[in-house]
């Protein structure tokens, strides 16, 4: 189709020492699509997700953003690129709130009250309500309001789990990272995050990496799937479920 790709990897290669993580890695994300990469374990999610989100750079190959290649991308770039993440690690604030946590994740952030007293910075106070009424509102979208107070230790991991997506929302992103975000909840929970996923997706494309199939099936318009470092097939989740080389590259993995 002639859609411009929201975000493009052509051809990357990755290694690490003599060890070839990523070889000739080309995906494309489609605007308002859920696509997710699946693999089997050491397949290259990981450092694929690290490359998209400038954690590792590739020793070849390029990435583009609606078109534009993006050369050098780093972590802090995103922000400007209209892309957000959340990690595996959730990388929440034990001692700061809830609010607080989510604000983190605003653009403007470096100029209200948290990190500007930590920068010892003045901050504006007109900048600082707009930011915590959109993270409260984001808090509120994701069910998750009632905590705002809270510190992050005090409650149950599938709400700090939201907490870390609430930070990844309120920068209003265009393009959402999702690190295994099916890891460590029940089936309930993966069902509810499901429903939520197709949710986001009305307004913002979505690349995730799981290896919780069946969340990857529910949830994706279309999955890519490593296995040693390289692409083996791409598709709809039905195309996926029939492929011979994915039911291969599982089966020699169980
Ligand atoms: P899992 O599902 O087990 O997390 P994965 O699909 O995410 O695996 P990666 O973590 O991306 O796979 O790893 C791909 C390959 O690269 C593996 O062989 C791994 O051992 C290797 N690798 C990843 N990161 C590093 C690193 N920092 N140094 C050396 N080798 C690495």
């Amino acid at each position: 189709s002639e859609v411009t790709p929201v975000f493009t990897m052509t051809d990357v290669d990755v290694s690490f020492g003599g060890i070839v993580a990523l070889s000739n890695v080309s995906l494309d994300v489609r605007p308002g699509e859920v696509l997710g990469v699946i693999g089997p374990n050491g397949a290259g999610k990981t450092t694929l997700f690290n490359v998209a989100c400038g954690l590792v750079h590739p020793r070849s190959g390029t990435l583009g953003r609606h078109g534009t290649p993006l050369t050098k991308l780093r972590p802090h770039d995103l922000p400007r690129l209209g892309m957000s993440r959340t990690l595996q690690g959730l990388g929440l604030f034990d001692r700061m709130t809830v609010l607080d946590n989510v604000m983190i994740g605003a653009d403007r952030t470096a100029r209200t009250g948290i990190l500007a007293g930590l920068l010892g910075l003045p901050s504006s106070a007109a900048d600082d309500d707009a930011v915590r009424s959109t993270a409260l509102a984001t808090l509120k979208q994701l069910r998750i309001d009632a905590y705002a107070h809270r510190l992050p230790p005090s409650l149950p991991y599938a709400v700090r789990k939201r907490v870390a997506l609430a930070r990844a929302l309120v920068s209003e992103p265009s393009l959402l990272l999702l690190d295994e975000p099916a890891s460590g909840l029940s089936s309930d929970e993966m069902d509810e995050l499901a429903r939520e996923i197709r949710a986001l997706a009305e307004k913002t494309s979505v690349m995730l990496v799981e290896h919780h199939m069946d969340l990857v099936m529910s949830v994706c318009d279309r999955i890519f799937v490593l296995d040693f470092g390289k692409v083996i097939a791409h598709g709809t989740p039905a195309e996926i479920r029939e492929d011979p080389a994915v039911l291969a590259a599982y089966l020699g993995n169980e």
